[in-house]
């Protein structure tokens, strides 16, 4: 029997990169894991890999920028599985460009989704998850959050924000035991750095001490601990997985 048999555990963006190879961890480590994101084929394919291998799972259409589409999906979670005890807040999106010359959509349209799809999807979550008196809201932030960059404004303030949602939240839901904290990856080999050109891609990796990107199951793996039973006394917290790119407080 694994440490997280029995629990059940929400991962949205799990349709690719980090956010399946969380749904993936939590399933092997005996979550029942629901998938949630836009791409309804995608997630179908993650599932079936999750039952292949002897795991629970089950596919649900949501776009974290949408109110609606965030009550209604997590209403179909709650109806299928009675409650969520393990929130994985993945999905995010960048649009990148320098301050001076960022359209006000790029900025609107990632606050949306990285920072308040994360508040509204937990709120919606949370009152059962109080009640159940056992929980685990995992936000995955960024070392761009904790260090800022170039050309990329709003998804650092995005990701900033996530570890200020995720302090005040932990403070306000400790005494149910439920505990918050933050995985803030670094360079992670995964579809949304696939594109990033050559040159760039150089630059980031003298950054990393370990002298390597990370793999979105490396994240995983942060991420199914700090669910797991073990970590029952770290609220609050931030943790870098990062190759040793940025060492913070
Ligand atoms: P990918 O672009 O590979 O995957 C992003 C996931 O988020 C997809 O499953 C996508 O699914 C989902 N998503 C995007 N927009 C929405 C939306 N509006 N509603 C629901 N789901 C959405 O990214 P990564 O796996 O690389 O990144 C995952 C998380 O990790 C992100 O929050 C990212 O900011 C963070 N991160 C990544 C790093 C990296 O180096 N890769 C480094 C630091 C942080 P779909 O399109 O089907 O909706």
């Amino acid at each position: 029997m694994s440490g997280l048999q029995g629990r059940i555990a929400l991962v949205t963006g799990a349709s690719q990169g980090i956010g399946r190879a969380c749904a993936l961890e939590l399933a092997r480590q005996g979550a029942t894991v629901a998938l949630a994101a836009r791409t309804e084929s995608r997630l179908a394919e993650a599932a079936a890999e999750i039952e292949a291998a002897g795991g629970q799972a089950a596919a649900f259409a949501l776009d974290v920028a949408s109110e609606d589409s965030i009550r209604s999906a997590a209403k179909s979670v709650l109806d299928r599985f009675g409650k969520v005890e393990i929130l994985v807040n993945n999905a995010g999106i960048a649009r990148d460009d320098l301050a001076i010359r960022m359209k006000r959509t790029d900025w609107d349209e990632v606050i949306a989704t990285n920072l308040t799809g994360v508040f509204l999807l937990t709120q919606a979550l949370l009152r059962p998850m109080l009640k159940n008196r056992w929980g685990r809201i995992i936000n995955i932030s960024s070392v761009i959050g904790r260090m800022g960059q170039t050309g990329q404004p709003n998804y650092a303030a995005s990701k900033a924000g996530l570890i200020g949602l995720t302090r005040s939240l932990a403070r306000e839901v400790a005494s149910r035991g439920i505990t918050v904290n933050a995985v803030a990856p670094g360079y992670i080999e995964t579809p949304m750095t696939a594109e990033m050109d050559a040159e760039r891609r150089a630059a980031i990796l003298a950054q990393i001490p370990l002298g390597r990107p990370g793999s979105d199951l490396e994240i995983a793996q942060a991420v199914a601990f700090l669910a797991s039973e073990g970590a029952a006394y770290i609220t609050g917290h931030v943790l870098d997985v990062n190759g040793g790119m940025f060492m913070g407080g």
